[in-house]
Parts: C-alpha cells; structure tokens; sequence
C-alpha cells in the first residue's frame, strides 16, 4: 500500500539518553564525554517523552547516547518501551555489555543492537575511535551478542583514512554475524563539524564507488561482490550513500 505523502509519522526515534561516553570519538555528533549534561533528564522525565511518543505512534526507538548504558536506568526504560508497544533497539559502542547485561537487554525487550566499526584493524579503529582498545571491545561485544542470541548491526563512518578498509570491514561484519552492514557518511555536528573536512570532503567520490559494489539492488555490483551475493540470507547490507555521495546520517 502507498505511503499517504502527507503522513508523517515517524518510523523509528532516536533518544540520546546522556551525554555520557568513555570513548572519545573524533567525529562524535553528541561531543561525548565522561560527564553528564547538568540538564540530564531524569527516569521520570524520560517515561513522560515514552508515553508521548507511544500515543503518537508506536514507531522504533533507538536508545543512544552518548552511550545508554551509561545510564543506570537503562533497563527500566527499555522495559518502559515494551510496555508501552513501542521497539526499543540500541546503539553502543559495547565497553559495558557483557553476558549478564546482554541477557536483562533482552529479557526486558531490547530487540537488535548496533555498533560502530571503523576499521578492520584495530589500528584504524582505535585511532578513528581516539581510544585504545575500542576496537578489541567492539569486536568482544558483537562476539556475546551472538552468544545471547540478539541481532546486531555494524555501523561504519566511511573517510578518507578507512576508505581502502571497507570491504575488509563488511567481511569482518559478516564473519562477526552482523545481521546488517550499514556504510555511511556522517552528518557534520559536534567534533565532527570540525574535522569532516579533512575527513571526508575529498573522499565523498571515492566513497561512493567504493561502496557501490555493496549495493544490493545493482545486479551488476552484486554479482562482482562476494558478500553482497548473499551467501547467508540472513546478512543485508545497507547502503544508504548515493552515487553522488551527498546521503548523510546521524553517527555516534
Ligand atoms: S561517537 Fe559514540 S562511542 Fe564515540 S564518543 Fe561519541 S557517543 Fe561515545
């Protein structure tokens, strides 16, 4: 059925839950760090917006931050979500998940996660990521979210310094049993509104080439791509960069 062009409810939601984050990113839109905003929102506060966007519509909401297990609350608001019937997944960069994490996210409804990989090495990562031993977390955390049996997701911010990396990247993705490979450019805010430019603003050509064999709907790409003939069903890329690479998104 076609979409009413003047329905504009939402799909999905993203919630920054915090500003709270070990890592220290150099493109990261919320400008993380280890503090929180004075103005952090509390439980209660959150639960109102919860219901709002409940009564509107019982979309997807993506629980990010900063990073949202940084929250202590974390699991009552996901919980809060199911309640309500909206689809709670999460986006973290995974230095707190573990096992015991892992298994509550599920029981109280987190449906799939998301994480960010930069690079195939960890000297790519760690660098882009500007903290050692991100890349050896990321991997670990996508490892028990295969473990407890959750879907997952790997982001990756494509610039100049990981461009010749990405189909290492996807490879690594399917191998880790990502459920989805998603490339993409960022939207310039926060730190990175500061270092896009070097990042990126020559690469955008360069991206868009280099992602266009992962486009699953180029028959042509696809049969030239090992990974985007789909040897496993279950594993979808997502490109979401034009051919012009002009295509921005949120990252975290
Ligand atoms: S981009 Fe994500 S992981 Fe990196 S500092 Fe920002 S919130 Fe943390």
């Amino acid at each position: 059925m076609k979409k009413d062009p003047e329905d504009h409810r939402p799909r999905l939601l993203a919630l920054e839950l915090t500003r709270r984050c070990r890592f220290n990113c150099q493109h990261c839109r919320a400008d993380a760090d280890r503090t929180a905003d004075a103005g952090e929102m509390t439980t209660e506060q959150w639960k109102k917006i919860l219901d709002a966007i409940a009564a509107y519509e019982k979309c997807v909401v993506i629980l990010t931050g900063g990073e949202p297990t940084e929250r202590s609350d974390i699991i009552e608001l996901a919980q809060y979500a199911r309640h309500l019937g909206l689809r709670a997944v999460m986006a973290t960069c995974g230095y707190a998940l573990n096992d015991t994490l892992l298994a509550s996210l599920k029981d109280a409804g987190v449906l799939a996660l998301s994480f960010s990989l930069d690079g195939a090495t960890a000297e790519t990562h760690d660098a882009f990521r500007r903290t050692p031993g991100a890349f050896d977390t990321v991997v670990k955390a996508a490892q028990a979210t295969r473990r407890a049996g959750m879907r997952f997701q790997i982001n990756t911010t494509i610039t100049r310094t990981n461009l010749h990396e990405v189909p290492a990247i996807a490879e690594l993705a399917r191998k880790l049993g990502a459920a989805v490979f998603n490339p993409f450019i960022l939207v310039p805010t926060g730190r990175g509104e500061e270092s896009i430019r070097t990042l990126t603003k020559r690469s955008n050509g360069m991206a868009a080439a280099t992602i266009e064999p992962f486009n699953r709907r180029s028959p042509a790409a696809t049969r030239a791509n090992p990974i985007a003939r789909g040897k496993r069903r279950d594993f979808r890329i997502v490109t979401i960069l034009s051919a012009r690479g002009r295509t921005g998104r949120r990252s975290r």
